[in-house]
């Protein structure tokens, strides 16, 4: 696996019981990753030459991050490498204005989007798009004049809401074009919430589908994921689903692939994001679900028959613990496990920096609100926001 993080340390994780022999390209032995790996490769997933030391020796290489660049990848399958998911599909997470591109061409509502190219073409975007909801008589979402706030992407790059901006005017649409990167405008889409469509797919064309979740971000980072969404209607559920599956069929997509979604306030689904790997909304499964994300990720890239994905309780909450302001999380343990016997913490060594995503906790059960509150609490208290 290239990529260090927390989701190679847990697909390595994953990998044990099976036997599966796992090697990490990283960069540097203190990557959550690095900790618990024994064959590791440090170097840089930019240089080619790396790779194509690192690939010598695997079966299938697969990624913990879509960040290794797309000539490479396509370098390496020339030369026989076996790359899942393979570059042509991998190509539609990294870049978003390829993602929507792609989507578009097979049918899959997105919000209204185009590449910009300076602040001026950024307001002629607010004002086409402000135009269309007026005229389509959809809710407009608030729109002041001019069809602003604006939402503006760096096509590559981004992750956790970095890269990505909500612009209210012109003057504010300058700072996304600083990188250097193209920069795609996109409406602000009014959703009620966020979900997310997770499913596995094989080489062989096997495919499963997680239940459909919720997920809620705080400052655009995913906070907590609620399996199954609640008060998801049946047919919305089903039509998610089928719209992952179509994409992955389509995109030709092989490991997990979690299609990020806004359900709008008249029932329309519209895609936000793809990521072709291992997911947050998809933590859940590690203790919620009969065959976990991360497994069926390794199942799916080794073309071995997907395990069940159906829940294992009628509930599972995940809350990501962020870094607090305590550099010594483990001391927060005594509390949390005599509070909560049923809680199941996953920590990923990683240094405690606030804000950062150092570790999740799930919890599951029958009752909801329970289900939530333990899961809150434990977050909270881990991070030190509160402490009783
Ligand atoms: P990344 O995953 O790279 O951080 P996303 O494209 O998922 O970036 O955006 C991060 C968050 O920003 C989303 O989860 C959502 O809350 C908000 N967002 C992104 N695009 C839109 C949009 N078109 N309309 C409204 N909110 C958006």
């Amino acid at each position: 696996m290239v990529g260090g993080g927390q989701l190679a340390r847990m697909t390595h994780e994953a990998g044990i019981p099976l036997g599966i022999r796992f090697k990490l390209l990283c960069d540097g032995p203190q990557d959550s990753a690095a900790q618990v790996v024994q064959d590791v490769v440090i170097g840089d997933y930019r240089d080619l030459e790396t790779l194509r030391e690192f690939a010598k020796g695997c079966d299938v290489v697969t990624f913990d991050h879509e960040h290794v660049p797309t000539e490479h990848l396509r370098a390496l399958e020339a030369e026989g490498v076996v790359i899942r998911p393979g570059p042509e599909a991998l190509l539609r997470a990294q870049d978003k204005g390829a993602m929507r591109d792609a989507l578009t061409a097979i049918g899959v509502p997105c919000p209204r989007h185009r590449i910009v190219a300076d602040p001026a073409d950024v307001a002629a975007f607010a004002a086409e798009t402000g135009a269309a909801a007026h005229s389509a008589s959809e809710d407009g979402g608030g729109r002041r004049a001019g069809g602003f706030p604006v939402v503006l992407k760096t096509v590559r790059g981004g992750y956790d809401g970095k890269g990505v901006w909500v612009v209210h005017d012109t003057e504010e649409a300058g700072e996304p074009f600083k990188a250097g990167v193209p920069v795609l405008a996109e409406e602000k889409v009014d959703f009620v919430r966020e979900l997310a469509a997770n499913v596995v797919r094989s080489p062989h064309g096997q495919a499963v589908a997680y239940p459909v979740v919720e997920s809620i971000q705080v400052d655009g980072v995913c906070d907590t994921v609620i399996a199954p969404a609640p008060e998801l209607s049946a047919e919305l559920s089903a039509r998610a689903q089928q719209l992952a599956l179509t994409i992955a069929g389509e995109l030709g997509v092989v490991g997990h692939l979690a299609v990020e979604l806004f359900e709008t306030r008249d029932g329309r689904i519209l895609v936000n994001e793809l990521a072709m790997r291992p997911h947050n909304s998809g933590h859940w499964t590690q203790d919620g679900a009969v065959t976990s994300q991360f497994a069926n990720h390794l199942r799916a890239v080794l073309d071995l028959p997907l395990g069940d994905p159906r829940p294992r309780a009628r509930w599972t909450v995940m809350a990501n613990v962020l870094g607090g302001d305590y550099p010594d999380m483990y001391h927060a343990y005594l509390h949390c496990m005599a509070r909560d016997p049923g809680l199941k913490i996953h920590m990923y060594g990683k240094d405690v920096k606030p804000g950062r995503k150092v570790g999740h906790v799930n919890t599951y059960g029958d009752d909801l609100a329970d289900v939530r509150e333990r899961a809150r609490h434990a977050a909270d208290y881990l991070r030190g926001t509160i402490t009783e």
